[in-house]
């Protein structure tokens, strides 16, 4: 018998819906035309590209004509940052965001540091929450962005957004959201959060890898970070991905139709697991928010384990996960993320994330279940730690 598989990495990515795949199928092999064609074979790209706009844009309360579609999540928190830096760096050379970020921001954050502005990254607390009163007290004349993400991808904490938004509002500042994490499994909706700008990414929400989105508000002064043809109104030049941008579209439609139902079934699984991790296991704690999480992030510090040896223990018995300990492969540093929300290094790199999925099922998280508290148990048994602890 084949060993059972279990994809807990949602966070990473997730595999494409069979809908989508068949939604996007035609337009590799017939509909191949090129969206800024005047011809028929580019008239039919167009439609679908135009019709995929309308589709997401209606799923977050926008306009069709505020979403650029880009090539993927990384790209539009680039866009954001980057363009709004350029277009307004005359009026001011301040930018706000967190310590928690995904490297997207913060990376961008730190090339535009180079490039002269000066950035505040707002502390977060054991839950990994930005205090509006913080932002308040960082706001400056100079300040002219904001970017505080929405759902955070490491331990799932859910931000107040629309809190910060109306805070932003009031000074005149453009706001953007890295919601990432979100589209597809929270509603979203731009007007209540008070974003000027919104970060997505299709392939988190059973979509294809490499393509996202920009919500820019109309009115919002930003600058393209490629130079090249006038698609998607002269702010991302390059030939549109017509089938990622049709996949895009038909993820949106499908999480629209469900997500609230599936949302419900993954916390409540996500939840089961949480509590037979805290009762067969000693000395875990959850990362993140209690209840403003993610339906489906389960991160949990399991003590005297060292992260990647538990990931590697677990894929050996087919489960799949991810630690939040190390930034990068390369890196030995624990989690930026665990660090700011007051985890020791120990703590951080025994951190590993659990991201259920649609697919997840009961069976899933009994055979989780069975396997991982032994696997625990063996690599405690290892860890000099563990035995001058007991
Ligand atoms: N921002 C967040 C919060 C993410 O989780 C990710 C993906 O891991 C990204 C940005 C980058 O998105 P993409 O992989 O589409 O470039």
């Amino acid at each position: 018998m084949s060993m059972r598989r279990v994809y807990l990495d949602h966070a990473a990515t997730t595999p494409v819906d069979r809908q989508v795949l068949a939604a996007m199928l035609p337009y590799f092999t017939e509909e191949y035309g090129n969206a800024a064609s005047l011809h028929s074979f580019g008239q039919a790209a167009r439609q679908a590209v135009e019709e995929a706009r309308q589709q997401v844009a209606l799923f977050i309360g926008a306009r069709a004509e505020e979403i650029i579609f880009t090539g993927g999540g990384t790209e539009s928190d680039n866009l954001a940052l980057k363009g709004v830096a350029s277009a307004l760096a005359a009026k001011g050379r301040h930018i706000i965001t967190s310590a928690v970020e995904h490297h997207a921001i913060s990376e961008s954050c730190g090339f535009l540091e180079k490039e002269g502005f000066r950035i505040t990254y707002l502390p977060v607390d054991q839950y990994g929450l930005v205090d509006p009163d913080d932002l308040k007290k960082a706001i400056t004349d100079e300040t002219v962005i904001i970017s505080i993400m929405h759902a955070n991808n490491e331990i799932g904490t859910i931000q107040p957004v629309a809190e910060i938004g109306r805070i932003a509002k009031d000074r005149g500042i453009c706001f953007h959201t890295d919601a990432v994490q979100t589209l597809g499994h929270v509603p979203l909706n731009v007007n209540e959060l008070n974003v000027d700008m919104l970060s997505a990414s299709a392939h988190k929400l059973y979509g294809p890898k490499g393509v996202g989105l920009l919500y820019v508000r109309k009115g919002t002064r930003i600058n393209p970070i490629l130079h090249g043809g006038e698609q998607e109104r002269k702010r991302r030049p390059s030939t549109q991905n017509v089938p990622g941008i049709v996949g895009f579209g038909k993820a949106v439609q499908l999480a629209a139709e469900r997500m609230a139902q599936d949302g419900k079934a993954i916390s409540g699984l996500r939840n089961r697991f949480i509590r037979e991790v805290m009762e067969k296991i000693g000395d875990c704690r959850l990362n993140g928010h209690p209840e403003l999480r993610l339906p489906n992030n389960a991160n949990i510090s399991i003590e005297y384990v060292e992260g990647e040896s538990l990931i590697l223990s677990l894929d050996m018995e087919g489960i799949a996960c991810s630690t939040g300990s190390a930034c990068s492969s390369a890196s030995l540093e624990p989690s930026h993320v665990l660090l700011a929300i007051g985890c020791s290094h120990e703590m951080a790199h025994g951190s590993i994330r659990f991201s259920l999925g649609l697919s997840t099922s009961d069976e899933d998280i009994d055979y989780v279940m069975n396997i991982l508290p032994g696997v625990v148990k063996r690599l405690r048994n290892m860890s000099p730690l563990y035995k001058t602890m007991q």
